[in-house]
C-alpha cells in the first residue's frame, strides 16, 4: 500500500527538509525543524501525491487513506496526550496546505478543527476559559463554513453575499449593538450566543447543519485543502508563477497551539533578515492574544518583534524584546540555529501558548531583488555559501527588478507627501488611481500606468496586483499578504497607511490634509520608504550598486555562454555596453527609418523601394547610402572593437508607403513621375502576405545594388574606424534566406564591394564575415548545407517560431490566452522558446551546421534570447552567445552563469 501520511513531532519524524515535492514545503519544513529538536506540535502531513490521486479519484479519497490519517491521529495523540474529538481531553487540530513552491494566502487553512457539542465542554474544563473555547469555536464556524462547506461545494454567492462576509457583518452588527471596540470586549456569553446564531445562519444559507462530529469535520477539511488547490486565486498565481497544474498541495494536520489563550499567549510572523533590504537583522511583527490569521490577514497592526522592526506605525507598541525577553531569546536562538542549518533567510511562525514557545512554520523566505543581492553577497562573505550558492540566490526577475526605476531623488523632495505606509515592497510607481482588479488588469491591457488602491491587502486580487504598477493598501503589515506576494514579484507596495481614508465602493481616497482623490487620479509611490506623493514624481533608473557590480563580474566567471545586444542606433550600443554585452548580436538597419531624424533617410528609402528602373533605383540607393553608412559607422565607434553583426534590410516593403496625399505627391515629384505612377508603383508592391514576401535576402536577390550599397557601407565604416585606430570586427548577417544559393548569390556581390573598397582605400586585406540568419524551419532543415557557404548562424527565433508554428507573431495575442488556459500550450513560444518544437530545429541545425564547419559560430537573436530559461536552454545547445534586448542583458548574464553551473552539476 502506498505510504500517503508522514508523522512530524518529537521523536517520531518521517520526513525531512528534502523532500519537498512529496510533503511540500511546509510539510518538509515541518518534519526538519522536529528533527532539529526544535518545539513543533506533533502532527502529520498527506502528501501531494494524494492529492494528485484524490483528483484523479473524483474527489474521493484514495483507497487507504482513512486508514493512515486513523494510525497517524493515534500516534499524534500519544505524543500530544491528548484524544481527538474526546469528551474530557480533547484534542484540535489545524488543517493547512502546503504546495512544493510556497503560494501564500492562496489556498485554504482551517483551525480549531475538532470543537463539537462534545468536545466543548471538556475543553472549558481543562482550560477553565470559556470565553477562549467559545472564540475558538465561532473562528471554527465562520472558517469552515466559508472553506470546506461554500468553496470546496464551489458554491459561488453574489458579490458580499459569502457566509464568511454574512456572519463578518453579524459580528460586527453585534459589537456596535452593545458598544464594544474591538473583539476582545466580547464576553464567553457573547460569543457563546454567536455561535449559536452563526449555526443558525450557515443552515439558512448553506441548506446544510454545520457537523458536529470531530471525524465528519477533519474528513471535511482536509478534502477542502485538496480542493483549495483548484480554487480561482491558486490558479491565477500559478499562471503568473509558472506553477505546473499537476504538482497538487499537501495538507499538514497538526495540533494546534493557541496565541489567543489570554494575555500571556500570542502569536506572531518573523524573517531571519529584513526581507525589504537584505539587512542581517532579525525581523518580525506579532500580536497578544491571538491566532495567525490575525497577523497575515492585516486587521490588527502588530506589534515590532524588536527594536530593529521599530518604525512609525508601530513604535508606540511594546516589543517582545521588551516584554518576553525570555522568549525573544528562544526565538533568537532558533532564529541562529536555523540560518545555520538552512544556510539562508528564513521566514518563520510561530505561537506563544501561555508562556510556552511553539513553531508553526519555516520556509526559505520571499525577498526583494535588493535583498536578495545584498543577502547573497553578505551570506557568501560570511562563508555560509560558495560563489555557485550565491548565483543562484538571485532569480533573474530580482535582477530584473534592480534594474527597475526608483523615484527620482531631486524630484521627491519636492514632491508633496500626502501619506505614509510600511515599505512592503521596492522601487518607484507612479500611476492612476483604481479601487479594483478588473480596473487594474484593463490599465494593464489599455498600457496605462496604475495603482491599486485597497482598504485591505486580499489574496483574492491577485490578477489585479500583478497587473498594476504599484499597490497601496490603508490596512496590514509587512508580513501581510499582499506585501509577501509583492515582494516576491519585486513590485512596489506600500502596506498599512492607516492615516489614508479609503472607501473603494465612492471610489475615494482621503487624505488626513483633507485631499480627495478619486478613480483615475494620479499619485506616485516609493515603495521602499514607504511615502506616498500627489500627482506624478519623476522616475529613474536604480542607480548603479557597488555590490551589484561585484555580483555580475563573478557571473562572468562561471558563464560561458557570450551575451551581445540587440541595438539599432549608437545610443542603444552605449546602453548595451553598459550592461556588459560582449557585441551586438542584431543591427537592425532599417530602424533608421523610424521615429525622430528618420525624415531625410526615409525619404531616400522610399525613392528607390519605387523605383522600377535601375537607373532610377541606383539614384535612390546612392541617396541612401551616406545616411546608412553614418549610422553604422556610429554603431561600429560605439562598440569600440567588439564585434557587431548588421543584418542586411528586412522589411515587408509596402510598411514604407506614405498614406497622405501631400507625403505621396512630394515623393512623385522626387522621382519625376505622376500621383497616378506613383499610386500604381505602390499597389503593385502590396502582398497578400508580406510577412512571407518580398523581403530580407529576397529584395537582394532582385535588386543586387541594394545589398552592394550595405556591404559598402559596412565595409567603408570598418576600414576608416581602422585608420582612426579602432579595429571593429564586422559580421554582415542575411536575413530570411531559405538555401544555400541565395547566400552565394549575395557573397558574390559582398566580395566585388570589398575588392573596390581595398582598391578605394588602398588596404590589402578587410577583416569581415558573411553569415545567416536561420529562421526559416527549411533554413534549419539544410543548416549542413547553409554551413557551406554562411561562416555563422544567427536563430531568429521570431520568425522561426512564427514558420514551425504557423502562428502570426503579430496576431497570437487573439488566442494564446486561450491556449495558455486550456493547457494546451504552457507558454507563449514568442516569450520562451518552444524546446520540443523550434528548440528541435536549433538543436539540428547546430549539429549539421558544425559538422560542415566544425568552428561555426551561432547565436539567437530572436527576442526569447532574454528569456532566463530560453538563455539557459542556449547553453545546452552549445550556441556560442545570445542577443537580447540592452535591459536584459544583465538577466541574460545571470541566466548563463546558472545554466553553466547546473549543467556541470549534472
Ligand atoms: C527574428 O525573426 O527572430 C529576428 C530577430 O528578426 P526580426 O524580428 O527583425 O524579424
Ligand atoms: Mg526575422
Amino acid at each position: 500500500m502506498k505510504k500517503y501520511v508522514y508523522l512530524f513531532g518529537k521523536g517520531m519524524t518521517d520526513g525531512n527538509a528534502s523532500m519537498k515535492e512529496l510533503l511540500g514545503g511546509k510539510g518538509a519544513n515541518l518534519a526538519e525543524m522536529a528533527n532539529l529538536g526544535l518545539p513543533v506540535p506533533a502532527g502529520f502531513t498527506i502528501t501531494t501525491e494524494c492529492c494528485v490521486e484524490y483528483f484523479k479519484n473524483n474527489g474521493k479519497n484514495p483507497d487507504g487513506l482513512d486508514e493512515q490519517v486513523a494510525e497517524a491521529l493515534k500516534s499524534v495523540e500519544a505524543l500530544m496526550g491528548m484524544k481527538y474529538g474526546d469528551a474530557e481531553n480533547p484534542l484540535l487540530v489545524s488543517c493547512r496546505s502546503g504546495a512544493r513552491s510556497s503560494m501564500p494566502g492562496m489556498m485554504e487553512t482551517v483551525l480549531n478543527v475538532g470543537l463539537s457539542t462534545v468536545t466543548i465542554p471538556g475543553l472549558v474544563k481543562r482550560t477553565g476559559n470559556e470565553r477562549f473555547v467559545y472564540d475558538a469555536y465561532r473562528r471554527l464556524i465562520m472558517m469552515y463554513s466559508d472553506v470546506v462547506m461554500e468553496k470546496a461545494e464551489n458554491i459561488e454567492p453574489a458579490e458580499g453575499q459569502g457566509i464568511r462576509k454574512q456572519l463578518d457583518a453579524m459580528l460586527e452588527s453585534y459589537k456596535e449593538e452593545h458598544g464594544y471596540a474591538g473583539d476582545t470586549d466580547l464576553t464567553a456569553e457573547d460569543l457563546k450566543y454567536l455561535c449559536g446564531v452563526f449555526k443558525q445562519k450557515v443552515a439558512e444559507v448553506l441548506g446544510r447543519e454545520f457537523p458536529d462530529d470531530a471525524a465528519e469535520q477533519m474528513r471535511g477539511a482536509i478534502g477542502a485543502v485538496f480542493k483549495s488547490w483548484n480554487g480561482k486565486k491558486a490558479v491565477s498565481y500559478r499562471r503568473i508563477e509558472g506553477i505546473p497544474d499537476d504538482w497538487g498541495t499537501a495538507v499538514n494536520v497538526q495540533s494546534m497551539v493557541f496565541g489567543n489563550m489570554g494575555e500571556s499567549s500570542a502569536t506572531g510572523v518573523a524573517f531571519t533578515r529584513n526581507p525589504a533590504t537584505g539587512d542581517n537583522k532579525f525581523y518580525g511583527e506579532w500580536l497578544v492574544n491571538a491566532q495567525g490569521e490575525d497577523v497575515v490577514a492585516g486587521t490588527r497592526t502588530p506589534n515590532p518583534l524588536n527594536d530593529e522592526t521599530k518604525n512609525g506605525q508601530n513604535e508606540h507598541l511594546p516589543s517582545m524584546q521588551e516584554i518576553l525577553p525570555g522568549i525573544y531569546k528562544e526565538l533568537s536562538d532558533i532564529r541562529c540555529k536555523l540560518e545555520n542549518h538552512y544556510r539562508d533567510m528564513l521566514d518563520i511562525e510561530f505561537t506563544i501558548q501561555e508562556k510556552k514557545l511553539y513553531m508553526l512554520q519555516c520556509r526559505v523566505g520571499k525577498r526583494t531583488g535588493t535583498a536578495a543581492l545584498t543577502m547573497a553577497m553578505d551570506m557568501l562573505e560570511e562563508g555560509r555559501i560558495t560563489e555557485p550558492e550565491a548565483i543562484f540566490r538571485i532569480t533573474p526577475a530580482q535582477l530584473d527588478e534592480l534594474l527597475h526605476p526608483i523615484l527620482n531623488p531631486t524630484a521627491e523632495k519636492v514632491a508633496t507627501k500626502v501619506a505614509e505606509g510600511l515599505p512592503a515592497g521596492p522601487g518607484g510607481a507612479v500611476g492612476r488611481i483604481v479601487f479594483n482588479s478588473e480596473e487594474a488588469v484593463k490599465c494593464r491591457e489599455q498600457k496605462i500606468a496604475c495603482i491599486l488602491v485597497r482598504e485591505e491587502t486580499n489574496p483574492e486580487d491577485v490578477e489585479g496586483m500583478r497587473a498594476a504598477d504599484g499597490i497601496l493598501t490603508a490596512r496590514g503589515g509587512m508580513t501581510s499578504h499582499a506585501a509577501l506576494v509583492c515582494r516576491g514579484w519585486g513590485k512596489c507596495c506600500i502596506v498599512g497607511a492607516g492615516t489614508l481614508k479609503i472607501d473603494e465602493t465612492a471610489g475615494t481616497v482621503l487624505t488626513p490634509g483633507g485631499t480627495v482623490y478619486k478613480a483615475g487620479d494620479v499619485i506616485s509611490l516609493n515603495g521602499t520608504k514607504g511615502f506616498v506623493y500627489n500627482g506624478a514624481v519623476d522616475m529613474i533608473d536604480a542607480s548603479e550598486n557597488p555590490r551589484f557590480q561585484k555580483f555580475m563580474l563573478m557571473l562572468d566567471k562561471y558563464r560561458t555562454l557570450g551575451v551581445r545586444a540587440n541595438a539599432d542606433t549608437p545610443a542603444d550600443a552605449i546602453q548595451a555596453a553598459k550592461f556588459g554585452a560582449e557585441g551586438i548580436g542584431l543591427f537592425r538597419t532599417e530602424h533608421m527609418f523610424y521615429g525622430s531624424g528618420a525624415e531625410k533617410p526615409l525619404f531616400a528609402l522610399r525613392k528607390m523601394i519605387l523605383s522600377t528602373t535601375l537607373a532610377e533605383r541606383v539614384a535612390a540607393v546612392n541617396e541612401l547610402f551616406p545616411f546608412v553608412k553614418k549610422d553604422i559607422k556610429a554603431t561600429l565607434k560605439a562598440m569600440a572593437g567588439k564585434p557587431v553583426t548588421i543584418r542586411f534590410l528586412d522589411p515587408p516593403l509596402h510598411e514604407f508607403i506614405p498614406h497622405t496625399r501631400e507625403q505621396q505627391q512630394e515623393l512623385a515629384q522626387s522621382i519625376g513621375i505622376s500621383h497616378e505612377e506613383f499610386l500604381k508603383r505602390a499597389e503593385a508592391l502590396k502582398e497578400s502576405n508580406p510577412m512571407m514576401g518580398h523581403r530580407g535576402v529576397r529584395l537582394g536577390v532582385t535588386y543586387p545594388e541594394i545589398s552592394a550599397m550595405q556591404a559598402r557601407a559596412i565595409l567603408e565604416s570598418a576600414v576608416e574606424l581602422r585608420s582612426e585606430g579602432l579595429y571593429c570586427p564586422v559580421e554582415m548577417m542575411i536575413p530570411v534566406t531559405c538555401d544555400p544559393k541565395e547566400l552565394r548569390d549575395q557573397k558574390a556581390i559582398i566580395s566585388r564591394v570589398a575588392e573596390e573598397v581595398k582598391a578605394a582605400y588602398n588596404v590589402i586585406d578587410l577583416d569581415y564575415m558573411v553569415g545567416t540568419m536561420i529562421e526559416i524551419p527549411r533554413a534549419a532543415i539544410r543548416a549542413g548545407y547553409m554551413a557551406e557557404e554562411a561562416e555563422f548562424f544567427s536563430f531568429g527565433t521570431n520568425d522561426l517560431t512564427q514558420m514551425t508554428f504557423g502562428f502570426s507573431r503579430d496576431d497570437i495575442g487573439g488566442f494564446i490566452g486561450d491556449y495558455l488556459r486550456k493547457g494546451i500550450l504552457e507558454a507563449d513560444p514568442f516569450q520562451t522558446i518552444d524546446q520540443d518544437g523550434v528548440g528541435w530545429l536549433i538543436e539540428h541545425a547546430v549539429t549539421e551546421g558544425r559538422k560542415t564547419r566544425p568552428n561555426l559560430k551561432a547565436g539567437i537573436c530572436g527576442e526569447q534570447g532574454g528569456e532566463a530559461k530560453s538563455v539557459a536552454f542556449c547553453h545546452k545547445m552549445g550556441l556560442s552567445y545570445v542577443s537580447c534586448s540592452p535591459f536584459r542583458v544583465p538577466i541574460a548574464r545571470l541566466a548563463a552563469a546558472q545554466g553553466a553551473i547546473l549543467a556541470k552539476k549534472q
